[in-house]
């Protein structure tokens, strides 16, 4: 069975452009990058997505991402930041461990990360609203 490539960097098995590492947890540079410097931040246990890792690993987690994300801002000079999280295969999510992506932005890049563009109607608003409350 082929590893999950997330979990060597996690072992040392493969050695990314590390930039930050702790006990459990370990960020490096993305090999292909949407910008310079553009980085990951993950855990060194394996969680596939944002759902499967307990609450208090998470929180050291984004208080690296937190980190990381200052640390790349200041050495890129960069005019702020996108932190990207996908889960799943349908939004985007290709290697299948948890995973932050913390991406450098500068005025006029042109990076396309593109949310909705159409204002929604009220009763979908209000649909929505109590649905994902139900789910809370
Ligand atoms: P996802 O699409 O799953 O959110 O993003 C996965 C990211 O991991 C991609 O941006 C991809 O470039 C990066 N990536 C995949 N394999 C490796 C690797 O072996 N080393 C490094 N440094 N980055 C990787
Ligand atoms: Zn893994």
């Amino acid at each position: 069975m082929t590893e999950c490539v997330f979990c060597k960097i996690g072992k040392g098995e493969i050695t990314p452009k590390k930039i930050y590492e702790d006990q459990n947890i370990i960020a490096f540079l993305d090999i292909f990058p949407a910008a310079k410097g553009h980085s990951l931040v993950i855990p060194k246990k394996h969680y596939a997505t944002l759902l499967d890792i307990p609450e208090m690993e998470l929180k050291e987690l984004i208080q690296i991402v937190q980190k990381v994300g200052a640390a790349v801002m200041k050495a890129t000079q960069a005019d702020g930041f996108n932190v990207l999280q996908n889960n799943k295969e349908a939004a985007g999510q290709a290697v299948p461990h948890l995973h932050f992506h913390i991406i450098p932005r500068f005025k006029d890049d042109g990076l396309k990360l593109a949310l909705g563009s159409k204002q929604s109607e009220e009763k979908e608003l209000v649909h929505w609203e109590s649905l994902i409350k139900e789910h809370i």
